[in-house]
């Protein structure tokens, strides 16, 4: 799942970046309100966290501008301001939800997930489509009822087209879902993580549709 971090303090930035990756996120990161809009402008992700006092653009002014052009995109607000005032604006703003510094790694997981699963429509972290079944919170894949070990490239490939099952997604949507920026990406990389997931789990499972991308097969 790819995240953009909108963060200018160094330390924090840091650390979030470095525990979300750890839990299998790809993570962009950026430092100012501009760069945050070209980010988003420039990608697709799946949540923001945004900080609110940033140079050049503030937090709130970016988000009234997404939300104003119906940019949909589930956003998160970290911040230091904790006022009563500041978090209504924040949420009357556009935010999905709101998250006071010092946060705890774990309590920013729980709310990343809650919101996906908001997003999503599901009361629970769980994916599931024929025989498969996607355990987001532990990251595990189960198919017919038989635990699959998956690298987590693998997982994101997976999870990205169980949750959008019947629908086509192009390889450069999924190598959008999986790789942040400067990230080396084989011009194959695709392709090797979904042969493997073939080899893993069945092969009539991921269908090719030449010329368009890959699709769930509800086997
Ligand atoms: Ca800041």
């Amino acid at each position: 799942m790819r995240v953009l971090l909108v963060e200018d303090d160094p330390m924090i930035g840091d650390s979030v970046r470095k525990g979300l990756r750890s839990e299998g996120f790809t993570v962009d990161w950026v430092e100012d309100g501009r760069a945050a809009e070209l980010a988003l402008d420039g990608a697709e992700y799946a949540l923001v966290l945004l900080d609110l006092g940033l140079p050049r653009k503030d937090g709130l002014s970016v988000l009234r501008g997404w939300r104003q052009r119906d940019v949909g995109v589930p956003v998160l607000i970290l911040t230091a301001r904790d006022a009563v005032s500041d978090r209504v604006a924040g949420l009357d703003s556009g935010a999905d939800d709101y998250l006071v510094k010092p946060f705890d790694l774990s309590e920013l997981l729980a709310r990343m997930r809650a919101l996906m699963r908001r997003r999503a429509g599901r009361a629970r972290d769980l994916v599931e489509w024929g025989d498969l079944r996607l355990d987001l919170l532990a990251r595990t894949v189960e198919y017919r009822e038989r635990p699959v070990a998956l690298s987590g490239r693998e997982f994101a490939l997976l999870k990205a087209l169980a949750e959008s099952p019947g629908a086509v997604l192009s390889r450069e949507q999924l190598e959008e879902r999986l790789y942040g920026w400067g990230e080396e990406v084989e011009s194959n990389a695709i392709e090797v993580h979904v042969h493997n997931l073939r080899r893993k789990l069945a092969p009539a499972l991921i269908r090719t549709i030449r010329g368009v991308g890959y699709r769930l097969e509800n086997s």
